[in-house]
């Protein structure tokens, strides 16, 4: 790409906006900035990047100025069929996205994981465990840290461990990862891809450039990914929870690879079959790169997991709080209310992004959770599904601090509050971040509270009930 004699125009000031930015200026290119939402974090970074020399776009004159431009750098959070990349595409003109720019200027083999859930865990794992074998790993890319703020810490040496969401599939053409990983495929973002086809399309462009050099890793467990075995040519490495396989499974009580026992599966700090599912695929793919199975141990049994995932936060007068924040879809809360130990109340809802709601509470009414509190933006669509489930152990409380404080109140000593949405945050949060901090600040307010005697406990999982 000749950066010195394009224009490029960013749309979307987010952390991926602003390093596709700063890299660009780095190289010398003429860039233009834009975002749709005028919050003070967009000013802010507009600001400071007018100031390395970024021109600032305002709605009124973007037509204009995108007729100027000749590459658009689109951020994963606006939509393909947004009216600004239309107008590109139908001017025969390039969209791409940071990740883009971040791979095509890697010096360095990526291994590239992707799927439904799981993703930054896995990553996670990776960067530990390739760094615990004295490799320089980074994990980039959608786990927070986009590829081109990267580039100038990863040598020809080093490895980048890149999560890839779905989103940033959409605008990456040149990633080639020498190890591939799918975790699993399941309903997600159907807002914005409208289909599971399409959804299912987009995470297999994952092996789009892959030949017989490279390797995929997938989950023999879930049959929309073991079905990409057919559409790539790279070689295949499965793992599975469920049988012995060509690659990472369970058996004896042991992780194994290739027949090779690696350690004791209840060593894994994490709970949960997803977690042990995810540290499998992060097997595969650290013995592909060659990481002996000392560090690979070492990694894994001292891992502690990732913040707002299934995280213990707390405990008040016996009852633990459990922030899973990151919950934000059916299979992943699911998931949670199969792993967490002990009866919990889960806290479910927020921003919708279009699911069926009934198969969770097909899962709850055969689980250990004993009462869930419904709250957030899409509180009617879930609270229906409960009751179409025949799931009658609801509250509905609309604002999260109250549902919270009703979580509390409802569980009883031993029991947990979990939160474990179901659901995006942007209903009431910038972030799912967000959300948990303030699950955990409830929980010092309650405490304080407790302290005082300003509490009264009438709790107990009880019938449905509604809390305005
Ligand atoms: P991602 O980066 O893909 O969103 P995370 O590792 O951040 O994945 O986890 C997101 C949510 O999914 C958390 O609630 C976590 O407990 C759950 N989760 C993690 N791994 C899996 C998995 N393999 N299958 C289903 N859910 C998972």
């Amino acid at each position: 790409m000749y950066f010195k004699e394009q224009t490029f125009l960013v749309a979307g000031l987010s952390r991926s906006g602003v390093a596709a930015t700063e890299y660009l200026l780095k190289k010398g290119a003429t860039v233009y900035v834009y975002d749709d939402v005028d919050d003070d974090n967009v000013k802010n970074a507009a600001q400071r990047l007018s100031e390395l020399g970024a021109r600032v776009v305002g709605r009124g004159d973007l037509a204009d100025k995108a007729e100027r431009c000749d590459v658009l750098v689109l951020s994963p959070g606006i939509p393909v069929d947004h009216p600004l990349p239309v107008s590109f595409k139908r001017d025969g003109k390039r969209i791409i996205g940071e990740s883009e720019l971040g791979v095509m200027a890697l010096r360095c083999p990526v291994v590239a994981v992707t799927g439904t859930n799981g993703k930054t865990t896995t990553v996670t794992m990776l960067e530990s465990i390739f760094r615990t074998s004295g490799k320089n790993a980074l994990a980039c890319g959608n786990v927070g840290k986009p590829i081109t703020s990267c580039l100038d810490d990863l040598g020809e040496d080093d490895v980048a461990v890149a999560e890839i969401s779905s989103f940033q599939l959409e605008t990456l053409y040149s990633l080639c990862p020498h190890v591939g990983v799918v975790l699993n495929v399941t309903e997600d973002h159907l807002n914005r891809h409208y289909s599971m086809e399409n959804y299912i399309f987009l995470k297999s462009r994952l092996f789009k450039n892959s030949t017989e050099s490279e390797y995929a890793v997938l989950n023999y467990d879930d049959p929309v990914v073991r079905g990409f075995a057919e559409k790539t040519r790279a070689q295949v490495v499965w793992f599975s929870l469920k049988g012995r396989v060509e690659g990472g499974y369970i058996a004896d009580g042991y992780f194994h690879y290739f027949g090779e026992r690696i350690f004791p599966v209840n060593e894994l700090p994490l709970e949960g079959d997803h977690n042990r599912a995810n540290a499998l695929a992060a097997i595969c793919a650290a013995k592909i790169m060659g990481v002996g199975t000392a560090a690979i141990t070492a990694a894994l049994k001292s891992f502690q997991g990732v913040k707002h995932r299934l995280q213990h936060v707390g405990e008040l007068d016996g009852v633990t709080f459990i922030d899973d924040s990151k919950a934000t879809n059916v299979d992943s809360a699911v998931k949670a209310v199969e792993s967490v130990k002990g009866e919990s109340v889960i806290l479910l809802g927020g921003k919708d992004k279009g699911y069926a709601y009934e198969p969770l509470f097909e899962a709850l009414k055969n689980s250990s959770v004993v009462h869930a509190v419904i709250y957030g933006e899409n509180a009617f669509r879930v609270l229906n599904a409960a009751l179409k489930s025949g799931y009658t152990n609801v509250t509905l409380c609309r604002p999260f601090d109250m549902a919270v404080r009703v979580a509390y109140l409802t569980a009883k000593r031993g029991q947990n509050v979990l939160l474990s949405p179901a659901s995006a945050s942007f209903d009431a949060f910038r972030s799912y971040e967000e959300r948990g901090e303030r699950f955990a600040e409830m929980l010092s307010i309650l405490a304080q509270e407790r302290v005082k005697g300003e509490i009264v406990d009438e709790g107990g999982a009880g019938e449905t009930r509604e809390i305005e």
